[in-house]
């Protein structure tokens, strides 16, 4: 993978950093242990790892895509990285992203753009476009993203990868940067169902160092691979939601979406259509409630605690340092964000705005309810196009912020939700996603391994 890495690294740039002599070493202590005749750490030692650029770890820096984290190195591990390290894998680096998780193409990283292995000129999502770029480019078989409003899952859907998003809780956000809290979520990328399962068993389970984090089993997600492996989803209730596909959408691949649920039917699923009518409304709500988050949690970066410090000299004061160095650290997708922020949390528009984005994320939580009383996963294209040009977007946020129109519903419920690769349109990748409710993330993987 090393290898891999130095030959396609000029192309694909899915790296902000690679240690290969501590991979090298990580590696090593784990031929140590098989020649020695101990048991591995877990079913994945040894096994390479990319990790996005937004998770901790020790002895390697944390960017988060920003300048203002230029020169940060974390003094401590975030959960996810312990728990890799204590499986035995192997930890390649960190991968590109769109600046603080924000962006749907990778392009808002400070750092450069990463690029579509399938084609060059194309963006390979965001904002974990590192994370699956790296995997659909093989140089890792395996890698971790976020999630906030599908950062996991559209990276996938355009890479041709498997792209988890667990149910909100289950996965630590310990030492995960923060972008809106209440929707961030760490989750698996794989080229497979089952790899991907693998690495969520790895990941999940309780944190008490993470307050949100729900103290549940994790659920079996590997066994209901296995389950899905053997091709019958007799049984297997399948919605199609009404509201994700139609006007706006590629033909190619709403094409390769219906072909995904003609052969789910084949396999056995019954297949029915689910009205979730506030779903229309979950790409407003979410861009009231991350930013709100996001404002307030960027706060933080105030020039004092973390990275870059700008105009820090006798005749300034402390507030000019900090304008002087978030105005030059933070670049301009977190800027619109900060002020949209700032602003529907601001007396007076409060409950204009961002009250009533609870409320229709409340109305979000109920038509999932109501969908998963009569279905056991819905399903849709996990993005409403394939990957797009390099550039394309970039002067049109509302264009860019389409590109997570089917993603947004879970993460605003808290539900599981996984992309799977379903074909192609015009030669570029498409993703099927399929939703399950809260801590029933397994039923995604079993229908997920059964397409597959
Ligand atoms: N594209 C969405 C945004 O810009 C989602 C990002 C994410 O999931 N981190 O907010």
């Amino acid at each position: 993978h090393l290898d891999r890495i130095a030959e396609v690294e000029p192309a694909v740039h899915a790296f902000l950093h690679v240690d290969a002599e501590r991979a090298l070493n990580a590696a090593r202590a784990v031929d140590e242990d098989v020649a020695a005749g101990r048991e591995p750490a877990s079913p994945l030692a040894g096994v390479p790892i990319a990790v996005k650029d937004v998770l901790t770890m020790q002895g390697a820096p944390t960017t988060c895509g920003s300048k203002i984290l230029d020169g940060w190195h974390p003094p401590y591990d975030s959960t996810v990285v312990t728990k890799l390290l204590a499986a035995g894998m192997v930890v390649l680096g960190k991968t590109n992203m769109d600046e603080f998780a924000m962006g749907s193409s990778t392009e808002n990283s400070a750092y450069g753009p990463t690029r579509n292995p399938w084609d060059l000129d194309r963006i390979p999502g965001g904002s974990g476009g590192g994370s699956s770029a790296a995997l659909a480019a093989f140089e890792a078989p395996l890698a971790i993203g976020t999630d906030t409003g599908g950062s996991i899952r559209q990276p996938g859907s355009v890479t041709g990868t498997v792209g988890v998003k667990p149910t909100y809780g289950t996965v630590s956000r310990y030492g995960l940067v923060a972008f809106s809290s209440s929707l961030d979520q760490a989750g698996p990328c794989a080229r497979t169902v089952l790899d991907a399962a693998l690495l969520h068993e790895v990941i999940a389970g309780h944190d008490p160092l993470d307050s949100t984090s729900i103290d549940a089993p994790v659920p079996p997600v590997v066994a209901a691979v296995r389950e899905g492996q053997t091709g019958d989803l007799s049984g297997v209730r399948v919605g199609i939601v009404t509201e994700l596909g139609g006007e706006g959408y590629q033909d190619g691949v709403l094409a390769a979406f219906h072909d995904a649920v003609e052969q789910l039917r084949a396999l056995g699923a019954e297949v029915v259509e689910v009205s979730c009518p506030s779903f229309d409304l979950a790409l407003p709500a979410y861009y009231l409630i991350a930013p709100s988050e996001a404002s307030s949690n960027l706060a933080r970066f105030d020039a004092m605690r973390y990275g870059l410090r700008l105009g820090d000299d006798a005749d300034r004061s402390a507030e000019d340092v900090m304008s002087l160095t978030r105005e030059a650290g933070f670049g301009a997708e977190v800027k619109r964000r900060i002020m949209l922020g700032t602003y529907a949390l601001s007396a007076g528009y409060y409950d204009a705005y961002y009250g009533s984005a609870q409320k229709v994320r409340t109305l979000i939580t109920r038509d999932f309810a109501a969908a998963f009383e009569k279905v056991d996963v819905l399903v849709s294209p996990t993005t409403p196009t394939t990957a797009f040009r390099i550039g394309e977007r970039v002067d049109d946020p509302m264009a860019m912020y389409r590109a997570d129109l089917c993603t947004i519903p879970s993460n605003m419920a808290g539900n599981a939700a996984l992309s799977v690769p379903c074909g192609l349109s015009d030669g570029l990748p498409v993703g099927l996603q399929i939703m399950s409710p809260a801590l029933q993330d397994h039923r995604g993987y079993r229908v997920a391994a059964a397409y597959e």
